[in-house]
């Protein structure tokens, strides 16, 4: 096999999901919600799977999605964006963010990576050829070093990753640093690469900026997003890229021949979804904030530190003092022991740092209490 692959192991998100099934725990390891999505998608998806749905959508996106989506994109950030010409519908914004990469990068580009980072950005990097190169985002409230910043623009990046709001830290980053990164990356013509799939999940006083929306933003942004978390539909695997037209063409191309498409009965019935009034996200934004107050309770009163996202649905806990010999050990002990699954904080650092397990809240409150109480045993 390729040397590439050696540079980075398999996910640890999606196998603490497994090793979570295979003993039965409850799983907070790999994000995902275990309530339904609402009930106007639902209905949609029932009447897609007898429309004339099941070829090949447009490889793009097909139209009624495109539409909606670009209404949708209009609502939140006041661009004029055309399904025709600003939108790649891909699979997840996983795909989304390595078609953004393989648009962006030649072999041998370095890129920014903010750490600690979602570990599916090093791989992105690798497997398209690129090196990543990292900034720090330091603790209690992750903000980088300015002149970090700088250091690493001077090493000429074709593109700098910015996930807001930030899986694992729960940083949402601030209309200044979106502006500070982007006169930079102006300044020495890079892309800025944002992944935005937790756009709709923001405590307050936090507010979620789109760096696209920035004044002279639109050219050099190329924004990765999905519909996996605000609709709760992560196995539907849908989401885009959001481009200047020069960019889309392009990444049409990477994103055809990488999968041609995302399903097309499910890019139908999630029109449902984009067509939602903005209550339904005001209402997911409360759900989420009772979510993490319940689970940050928990965590408490078990005594470990941990950092209060400002958004998204994850939280480092510091278990340092459990005495384990590192992360990985304490993530299974956890699982089997415990009967908690969490994400071992290590694959999200670049540096060893074995200090942190993530827990993510994306579930009900019954599982929130089951797992709660089990934590409490560390109390
Ligand atoms: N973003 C989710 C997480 O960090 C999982 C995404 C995925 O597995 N594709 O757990």
């Amino acid at each position: 096999p390729a040397d590439r692959l050696s540079q980075f192991s398999e996910s640890v998100i999606r196998g603490m999901t497994r090793l979570a099934n295979s003993c039965g725990a409850i799983n907070l390891s790999q994000g995902f919600p275990d309530f339904d999505p609402p009930e106007e998608v639902l209905c949609a998806l029932e009447q897609a799977t007898r429309g004339p749905y099941h070829q090949y959508a447009v490889t793009w996106g097909a139209p009624r999605f495109r539409q909606a989506l670009a209404q949708k994109i209009t609502r939140n950030t006041g661009l004029e964006v055309d399904p025709d010409q600003h939108l790649v519908v891909t699979c997840g914004s996983t795909e989304a963010m390595m078609v953004a990469m393989m648009t962006a990068c030649n072999p041998g580009d370095k890129v920014i990576v903010f750490s600690p980072f979602y570990e599916n950005y090093a791989a992105d990097a690798i497997l398209s050829g690129a090196e990543p190169i990292y900034v720090t985002l330091n603790a209690p409230d992750f903000g980088y070093l300015r002149d970090e910043l700088v250091a690493a623009f001077e090493q000429k990046p074709k593109a700098i990753i910015v996930c807001n709001p930030s899986n694992p830290t729960g940083k949402v980053f601030t209309r200044e640093e979106l502006s500070e990164i982007l006169d930079l990356a102006t300044q020495h013509d890079a892309y800025v690469i944002t992944d935005e799939p937790y756009e709709h999940i923001v405590y307050e006083p936090h507010v979620h900026t789109y760096a696209c929306s920035l004044p002279g933003a639109f050219e050099r942004v190329i924004t990765c997003n999905s519909l996996s978390k605000t609709y709760s539909i992560t196995g539907w695997r849908l989401g885009y890229v959001l481009a200047s037209p020069e960019v889309i063409a392009q990444a049409r191309k990477v994103h055809d021949f990488l999968t041609v498409g995302a399903a097309a009965p499910l890019q139908e019935a999630a029109v449902a979804g984009l067509e939602l009034p903005d209550s339904y996200y005001e209402e997911l934004q409360a759900l989420y904030a009772r979510k993490k107050e319940l689970f940050l309770s928990y965590l408490r009163r078990t005594g470990l530190p941990f950092t209060e996202p400002q958004g998204a649905y994850y939280v480092m806990v510091d278990i340092s003092s459990l005495g384990f010999p590192n992360d990985t050990e304490a993530a299974k002990w956890f699982a089997r022991e415990l009967g908690v699954a969490g994400v071992p904080g290590s694959s999200f650092f670049r540096e060893p740092e074995h200090r942190f397990i993530r827990f993510h809240f994306a579930k009900k409150e019954e599982t929130l209490i089951a797992a709660g109480e089990r934590l409490l045993r560390l109390a």
